[in-house]
């Protein structure tokens, strides 16, 4: 299907809205384009982007009936909200996560938030080292 910007009526391509959000969030954006085809969608794009650690789509519903809108805002929330558990560098399962001293989110797995200097959750560990001796620490841990 031919996806245009809504505001120039350009082109705009898996490879544009991908660009806009993170490549590791390329299937969400696949398969919400694939979802919205397949409900009758006219391709009318207005932005993708990340957003608080999150992707956000804003694609006009032109085309779509109007009772298969709500399935469509549905599958948007449903796509969105998948994305606050994949990292939206590499794919891999992820988390969200605030840079120290910055209201910076970024949603990012294990290894990319420890290149990227993003703090990790007290249940992670930057490598096994770090994991037993923390384990061997834990007074919660018999
Ligand atoms: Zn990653």
């Amino acid at each position: 299907m031919k996806m245009t910007w809504t505001w120039t009526g350009e082109e705009a391509t898996i490879d544009d809205l991908v660009e806009c959000a993170g490549p590791g969030w390329r299937k969400h954006v696949e398969q919400m384009v694939a979802d919205l085809e397949a409900l009758g969608w006219s391709g009318k794009v207005t932005q993708v982007k990340e957003k608080f650690g999150g992707l956000r789509f804003y694609f006009e519903y032109e085309g779509i009936p109007e009772n298969l809108q709500r399935v469509a805002m549905a599958v948007e929330i449903f796509h969105e909200g998948q994305s606050t558990m994949t990292c939206q560098l590499c794919g891999k399962h992820g988390t969200t996560r605030r840079k120290e001293n910055s209201g910076w989110l970024a949603t990012l797995c294990r290894t990319c938030a420890v290149e990227r200097g993003y703090p990790l959750e007290k249940w992670e560990e930057p490598d096994m080292d770090s994991a037993v001796k923390a384990v061997k620490e834990d007074p919660a841990v018999p």
